[in-house]
């Protein structure tokens, strides 16, 4: 009922010709079709990496967007921008926005509901710091954080809950935790939505998941793929990540 996402999520890494290497080499690798791949590239690599693209099965996503269509909001990128150079999906609400550049449950709703209005895929991400962990919050934070996602077009929704404890520290969830919050996270979108519409959105993990802990994570029934941030900017890690979630996706 769900396909599997892999998305990598590049952050501030690799300008154009770097970009262009690592597409070339993914779509010669092409490891899956079975499972949906999408790359997020910076704004700046988005142009070259939307022509290499086209006409792949890849998708390809920006880090962030404005929730206006334009106006004086210096540094920011609209919807229409995005869509106009081919772009399909945008990653909003990811825990560096939140924690370096200021972002709130609120701005990432409205940055999710412009994106979708702009005709965007978007990857809502979620997670509790280790600290809310370790007082036991973690359900309550992920509760908070999925509140008021309701008025989204589920079939253009992605959730990814992604441990802050966990992105780029080397340290995973075991797969029980990642599917215990994943299944609370579900049950908090069919509150949201409805349990049809819960089960049809595919929520990913992320959090250090690379090639040597991918299957055991992706096999859980509520992981439904993985948002990759260091793993992602290898094309070898990267396509072993896509083939354990092909495995996954054909019950291997
Ligand atoms: C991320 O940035 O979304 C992420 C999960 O990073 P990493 O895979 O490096 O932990």
């Amino acid at each position: 009922m769900r396909r599997f996402v892999i998305a990598g999520n590049w952050k501030m890494h690799k300008g154009v010709a770097e970009t262009s290497t690592f597409i070339e080499g993914l779509i010669a690798a092409h490891p899956s079709t079975a499972v949906d791949i999408v790359i997020g590239p910076p704004f700046t690599s988005l142009p070259a990496a939307a022509m290499l693209l086209a006409g792949s099965q890849i998708g390809l996503a920006a880090q962030n967007i404005h929730w206006e269509e334009s106006g004086a909001f210096t540094g920011e990128i609209s919807g229409a921008m995005l869509t106009e150079l081919g772009v399909g999906w945008v990653i909003v609400g990811h825990s560096e926005r939140r924690t370096l550049f200021g972002e709130t449950d609120r701005t990432a709703r409205d940055r999710a509901r412009a994106a979708q209005q702009a005709g965007l895929k978007v990857i809502y991400c979620i997670g509790e710091t280790l600290e809310a962990r370790e007082d036991d919050r973690t359900f309550q934070i992920l509760e908070s954080q999925t509140d008021g996602l309701g008025g989204l077009d589920t079939s253009r929704l992605v959730v990814a809950y992604e441990p802050v404890w966990a992105i780029g520290t080397g340290r995973t969830a075991s797969p029980e935790q990642a599917q215990e919050a994943h299944a609370f996270v579900r049950g908090c979108l069919a509150r949201a939505f409805s349990s049809d519409h819960a089960a049809r959105i595919p929520i990913l993990y992320g959090g250090s998941l690379k090639p040597s802990n991918a299957h055991e994570l992706l096999s859980k029934p509520d992981v439904d793929g993985g948002l990759i941030g260091g793993a992602s900017l290898d094309v070898d890690s990267f396509s072993a990540i896509i083939r354990a979630a092909a495995e996954c996706a054909a019950g291997e």
